[in-house]
């Protein structure tokens, strides 16, 4: 058989050091890269030798990096794409720094008042009728949850939406319910009302977003464009891979076309791996057992740059927000108890049956009692018909146990935990949850210590997409109010965060054969650093500076960068 390689020259980037993240050649100076796969990796004289001997010269030696510190391209297990650019396309009313994508940041609405001030602002910026939308309100910081009396005293001529940081709550004006036909009989499940009986302006979880999208469907206008404008957030981050939690929320089919064509496009220098969200699949096909055949389908339709992963499942809600069950005594500061999102015995029984189809699964599950299913799922799944590194994953995974990791890493469950939580959210975890619940959350040690497979990620719009900052806080679990260390001994080593970000993140999506370390064969994927985070004051490993990345042995720098 006849085999065609592609013939680009090679190259050598000379670095002041290389982080292979490979444990049997931990540093080097040099790497060759030669048709974006890594030819070679040593020091300097030793690869250039051995470049010159090969036949696959003529070849240059690049130093723009020869002050710079590489490191494979980082590879966030779990962040959401599309939704960041629907998210990026509203206005943000913060309480925290949100990054721009051409570099910087978004100004910060300390308190509910500032941020109903700049509402009215947006009100009169804005073309009449034309939807407002606020986006990344945390409750817990500005002082409180919105309330459809206030948003009307903003406008009652044009519909009003604000989503909560981590968007399973949104507020709404009356304006913008009439719209949707919301009211009288017609009120669903997941829309709130206060003790009066009247409606309080509350959506709960994106079933209360779907019950006004009728109102609000503009905002889903030029997804593609939307998403391309936040690219420059992965690379600002050293990203060169990012799984997209969330595929096809709306149109699974429409989602993988436009990721296709998105992605094709040279200059976007980013891989993804989609995971098809289970509800909207099954609907689009019509049924599990056609879903499981159109799966399979679009997975070999799988390129470089976009492939298809796990499917994405759900379980419980959002502890910040209060919607998930807590689980015995309940919340600490007395917020009624939340509901599983769906139902657990249903999802278990899909985790089941996607298993036999020799199907990963990825399930979001906050809390133990959603976890314990995951585990209950994959054991049954394993009983009823054994197969081997099927690497089902668990996300989030704040009040999972020592007891269930133990099971975890005997049935093969990989976790992956939402760290910057512990930064941004871990003082209002702590009056949420109460202290031990709120220490022992994201046992990443436990993990560690039990060899648990484990990574860590930033799942915006929950946190914003600075991967360092998630690393940061698996170093040192700080609280961003007081300060509070959560969990002294779940913090773990720099060491450790760089190989969750790397090689490890590569190994749950089943890419670690192609990415993931700097070695020979892989994908020439790399992070490109000013200074080197095993040598820096570990304090200091959230601002790192970033220059940019390669992607597939071609320099991508960041925009507006140095
Ligand atoms: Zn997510």
């Amino acid at each position: 058989m006849e085999v065609n390689f592609v013939t680009v020259q090679t190259k050598i980037f000379a670095a002041r050091k290389i982080i292979t993240m490979y444990p049997e050649q931990p540093f080097a100076t040099a790497v060759a890269v030669k048709d974006g796969r890594i030819l070679a990796v040593g020091d300097l004289n030793d690869v250039t030798y051995w470049v010159k001997q090969s036949p696959f010269t003529p070849y240059e030696v690049d130093t723009a990096f020869q002050k710079k510190v590489l490191m494979p391209g980082l590879i966030d297990p779990h962040t959401h794409v599309d939704l960041q650019g629907f998210i990026y396309g509203g206005h943000f009313v913060a309480q925290i720094p949100w990054p721009r994508p051409e570099g910087g940041f978004y100004p910060v609405y300390p308190s509910k008042a500032d941020v109903l001030k700049r509402l009215k602002e947006l009100d009169r910026e804005l073309p009449p009728g034309q939807v407002l939308y606020g986006v990344a309100y945390d409750e817990n910081k500005a002082g409180g949850f919105l309330h459809i009396d206030e948003l009307d005293a903003v406008s009652t001529t044009r519909p009003i939406i604000v989503s909560n940081v981590v968007f399973h709550r949104f507020w709404v004006n009356s304006f913008l319910l009439q719209k949707a036909g919301i009211g009288g009989e017609n009120i669903p499940p997941s829309i709130e009302k206060d003790p009066d009986g009247k409606l309080n302006g509350t959506l709960i979880e994106t079933k209360g977003l779907f019950s006004v999208i009728s109102a609000i469907i503009g905002l889903f206008n030029d997804p593609e464009k939307k998403t391309s404008s936040i690219l420059p957030l992965f690379v600002a981050g050293g990203n060169t891979t990012v799984c997209d939690a969330i595929l096809g929320m709306v149109s699974m089919r429409g989602s993988i076309k436009s990721y296709h064509s998105l992605l094709a496009k040279p200059e976007n220098k980013l891989r993804v791996v989609g995971l098809p969200w289970w509800r909207a699949g099954i609907a689009e096909a019509g049924s599990l057992e056609k879903f499981i055949e159109m799966y399979k389908e679009d997975k070999a339709g799988s390129t470089d740059k976009f492939r298809i992963g796990a499917v994405k499942l759900y379980i419980d809600g959002s502890i910040i927000s209060r919607t998930t069950p807590l689980g015995w005594p309940g919340y600490w500061d007395s917020t009624p108890e939340g509901h599983m999102q769906e139902n657990p015995e249903e999802i278990k029984s899909f985790i089941i049956r996607l298993h036999e189809a020799g199907i990963s699964t990825i399930t979001h599950t906050n809390t133990a009692a959603a976890f314990q299913f995951v585990l209950d799922a994959v054991k049954e799944a394993q009983n009823r018909c054994y197969r081997p590194d099927m690497r089902h994953r668990a996300d989030h995974c704040y009040t999972i146990t020592e007891a269930q990791l133990r099971l975890a890493k005997e049935l093969g469950v990989a976790v992956s935990f939402f760290s910057t939580q512990i930064y941004y959210y871990g003082d209002a975890h702590l009056k949420i949850q109460g202290p031990n619940r709120a220490h022992q959350i994201t046992p990443t040690a436990t993990a560690k210590r039990l060899g648990v497979s484990w990574t860590f990620h930033n799942d915006p719009p929950g946190t914003p997409q600075l991967p360092w900052v998630g690393a940061w806080t698996a170093v040192h679990r700080r609280t961003m109010e007081s300060g509070t260390v959560l969990g002294p001994e779940q913090r773990v080593t720099v060491e450790d965060a760089l190989r969750a970000m790397t090689i490890e993140a590569a190994y749950q999506l089943h890419l670690n054969q192609e990415i993931g370390s700097i070695e020979f064969g892989k994908k020439a994927d790399f992070c490109v650093l000013e200074t080197d985070p095993l040598e820096i004051d570990p304090i200091e490993l959230k601002d790192i500076p970033v220059w940019g990345t390669v992607f597939g042995g071609e320099i991508n720098p960041v925009k507006g960068g140095k």
